[in-house]
C-alpha cells in the first residue's frame, strides 16, 4: 500500500502506452515513433500479455477498483478503435471499474475521424485531450505539427459535438519568435471553444531531439529567460483571465473537470503503466517499462514482464516525493495528511526548509497547510529542489 491510502480508499490509475505518431515534433523525447505502422497488431497482443502477465503476478492489484484509466502517447488514436475495444476488454476481464472512472485518451487535432471519436465516446471514453500546442500555423509547421490551426478548432468543436465534455488541449510558449501578441492572440482563441481544461508548458530543448541540434548549430534562438518570463505571466495570467482554475503548477480547469489521472500521480496514489516507455508506482515501487518498441515486443514474446527498472522507495525519499507533489497543486502539502502518511511531523522533517521558503515568500503558510504563491510557482523547480535532502 502506497503511504497515504488506506484499504477503504485505495483505488487504481491505469495508463496505456501508446508509442506511435504519424510524425515526430522537433522538439519531442518521448517514447514515441513514426514510421512503425507495421508493429500495431503486434504491438497491441503484446500490451494485452503485459497485462495479463501482471495480473497474474500481481493477483491482489486487480482488487482495487479502477478511478481513472488514461491513453496516452505517443498517439493513442494512431491505433484503430478495433485495436483500443481489444484493450478495454482486457482491462475489464481483470480490473473493476469504478462507476465514474474517467476514461482519458490523447489525440492530435486533424488524424482522426468523425467516426472514430464518436466510437470512442460509444466506448466509454469520457475526457480527450487534444495536443494543440499553438494555433499559429507558421510555429505548427516549425514545430514538425502534423496538424492546422483551423483543423485544431473544428475538431476541438466535432468531439464536443459528438458528446465529449470534458476536453483538454496542450499548449505551448516560448516557441523561437513567439510574442506576447501571440500569446494573447492563441487565448482568444481558447475563449471560443467548448473546453474545460488547458495543460500548458514552455518549449523546453531536450537532449537528443532535432530541436536540440538546431540550437546546437544556433540555426534558431529562443527567447531569453526575461521574455520567456513575461511569457509565461501573459500565459498563466491569460488562462486564469478566461474563468480556468489553476490546480496544478501547469494545469488549469473549469468546474473542478480535473485531470483526475494526473492528480494521482501529484497526490502520491498508485498507478499502473502499460506499453513500452510506461511507468508505474505500485506499493511503494517505481517500476518504468523497456521505451523501445522492438525489445519490448520481444520480451513480452518471452513472456518476460518488461519492467527495465524497479526503484523501491525509502521513507525518507517518499517523504519528499510526497512534499514536492503535493505542492505543485493548488492545495499544497498539509500537515495533517502529512501525518497520516508517515507518522511523523512535516515540521519535524522539513521545518527549516518550509520556514526558509516562507521567510523568501515562495511559499504561504495557510493554517497547516503550504503552498506555492505565484513567485513560488515561477521558481517551482528550486522550490521542489530544497526538499531533497
Ligand atoms: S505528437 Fe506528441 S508524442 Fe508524438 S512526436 Fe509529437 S509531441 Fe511527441
Amino acid at each position: 500500500m502506497t503511504t497515504n491510502q488506506t484499504a477503504q480508499t485505495r483505488d487504481m490509475g491505469i495508463y496505456l502506452h501508446i508509442p506511435f505518431c504519424k510524425q515526430k515534433c522537433i522538439y519531442c523525447d518521448f517514447p514515441a515513433y513514426q514510421g512503425l505502422t507495421a508493429y500495431y497488431d503486434d504491438y497491441v497482443e503484446a500490451l494485452i500479455k503485459e497485462i495479463d502477465l501482471w495480473c497474474a503476478q500481481q493477483p491482489e492489484s486487480t482488487t482495487c477498483p479502477v478511478d481513472t484509466i488514461y491513453f496516452g502517447g505517443g498517439t493513442p488514436t494512431e491505433l484503430s478503435n478495433s485495436h483500443i475495444e481489444l484493450i478495454m476488454e482486457r482491462l475489464a476481464h481483470h480490473f473493476t471499474f469504478k462507476p465514474n472512472v474517467q476514461i482519458s485518451i490523447e489525440a492530435n487535432p486533424g488524424e482522426t475521424t468523425h467516426a472514430q471519436l464518436s466510437g470512442l465516446h460509444n466506448m466509454g471514453f469520457n475526457r480527450i485531450s487534444f495536443g494543440v500546442q499553438t494555433f499559429d500555423d507558421e510555429a505548427l509547421r516549425f514545430l514538425h505539427r502534423s496538424h492546422t490551426s483551423r483543423e485544431a478548432i473544428e475538431q476541438i468543436t466535432e468531439a464536443y459535438d459528438i458528446g465529449f465534455t470534458d476536453i483538454n488541449l496542450d499548449l505551448i510558449y516560448a516557441l523561437p519568435n513567439q510574442t506576447i501578441e501571440d500569446i494573447e492572440r492563441n487565448l482568444a482563441i481558447v475563449n471560443t471553444l467548448p473546453i474545460n481544461h488547458i495543460s500548458t508548458y514552455g518549449l523546453q530543448v531536450e537532449e537528443g531531439t532535432y530541436l536540440e541540434h538546431l540550437v546546437r548549430r544556433e540555426s534558431l534562438s529562443l527567447p531569453d529567460e526575461d521574455i520567456e518570463d513575461d511569457m509565461y505571466d501573459a500565459m498563466m495570467d491569460g488562462i486564469e483571465a478566461l474563468g480556468f482554475e489553476r490546480y496544478e503548477i501547469s494545469n488549469f480547469a473549469k468546474h473542478e473537470a480535473y485531470s483526475r489521472h494526473n492528480l494521482r500521480y501529484w497526490q502520491y496514489k498508485d498507478y499502473l503503466g502499460f506499453g513500452a516507455g510506461a511507468h508505474s508506482f505500485y506499493n511503494g515501487i517505481r517500476r518504468g517499462n523497456n521505451r523501445y518498441v522492438v525489445p519490448y515486443l520481444q520480451m513480452l514474446g518471452r513472456d518476460v514482464l518488461p519492467a527495465m527498472e524497479r526503484d523501491p522507495i525509502s521513507t525518507e525519499r517518499a517523504q519528499e516525493d510526497y512534499c514536492f507533489l503535493a505542492l505543485r497543486t493548488k492545495g499544497g502539502i498539509n500537515e495533517q495528511h502529512f501525518f497520516d502518511a508517515f507518522g511523523v511531523h512535516l515540521m519535524d522533517e522539513f521545518g527549516t526548509i518550509i520556514d526558509s521558503l516562507v521567510k523568501d515568500n515562495l511559499l504561504i503558510s495557510d493554517n497547516g497547510s503550504y503552498r506555492l504563491n505565484s513567485v513560488g510557482a515561477k521558481h517551482g523547480n528550486y522550490v521542489f529542489s530544497q526538499f531533497l535532502r
